[in-house]
């Protein structure tokens, strides 16, 4: 997260270099990268969008269009279409000249209360960097403790942690499940998008790809133990989802 936070605005070249790699737009990029860095801090990304401001500075940094720096992003105040967002010059420093807005004049005719920028966002006087505000404290400034506790208050809590990490179960099993559960598995699936582009077949019915839902709810061999459990704890059990799972809980029954 602070990584992140240090990649969207650093002039430092790991930086420049990595924004051009990952940044399209609205968005950071869907698709595999061969980055260390990238794959750690991709979940960040939008949190770290959300909680921050930039202040104009020589505009260099900041998407007119899509980045925080006049409340909401202006393509969704002034509800542009994405596509078309996209097709306009990005870097807000080509929306103004010395301390004065100049918005081109196709843009402005589509788009009238862009004008009012001139009475409502005063331009710097002195030429410095655009500067990225976490919006989250006093100082502005993302330290790696700030994004410690907001991790610590932020992190998703799942009602399925406390049943698989029970004392009743081993580790091993435990962990076999939290994985599952946060689709960590090295199945092919997980492992195509990483580089290993091998023909995947699930080694238990020879028949489908290889998925974490496949191999633990979809194939005839696992159907077949899930009927024979079902039949043991008298319930009908149908997955549409890995979460489904949990459902048999819910019930008198507790592994
Ligand atoms: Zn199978």
């Amino acid at each position: 997260m602070k990584i992140c936070w240090e990649m969207l605005h650093s002039e430092e070249h790991w930086a420049i270099i990595l924004r051009s790699r990952i940044l399209r737009g609205s968005n950071c990029i869907q698709h595999h990268i061969f980055s260390s860095l990238w794959s750690g801090m991709k979940n960040e990304y939008n949190i770290v969008k959300e909680n921050t401001t930039w202040l104009v500075g020589d505009g260099k940094l900041i998407n007119f269009w899509f980045d925080h720096w006049h409340g909401e992003p202006l393509s969704e105040t002034l509800n542009v279409p994405a596509d078309q967002a996209n097709s306009f010059p990005p870097k807000l420093c080509s929306y103004f000249h010395d301390t004065h807005w100049r918005i081109p004049e196709d843009i402005l005719q589509q788009f009238p209360s862009l004008s009012l920028l001139n009475s409502q966002v005063i331009l710097p006087t002195v030429t410095k960097p655009d500067k990225l505000v976490w919006n989250l404290n006093g100082t502005g400034i993302l330290t790696l403790k700030e994004a410690y506790d907001f991790k610590k208050h932020h992190f998703n809590k799942v009602p399925w942690a406390k049943i698989i990490w029970s004392k009743d179960i081993p580790p091993s099993k435990s962990m076999l499940v939290w994985r599952l559960m946060l689709n960590k598995l090295p199945t092919d699936e997980n492992l195509t998008p990483r580089g290993c582009l091998l023909p995947s077949m699930c080694s238990l019915c020879n028949r489908n790809e290889e998925s974490s839902f496949h191999l633990f709810f979809e194939c005839t061999y696992v159907i077949n133990l899930w009927r024979w459990f079902a039949s043991l704890i008298n319930k009908q059990l149908h997955f549409q989802s890995v979460t489904d799972m949990w459902t048999i809980c819910n019930g008198s029954w507790n592994p």
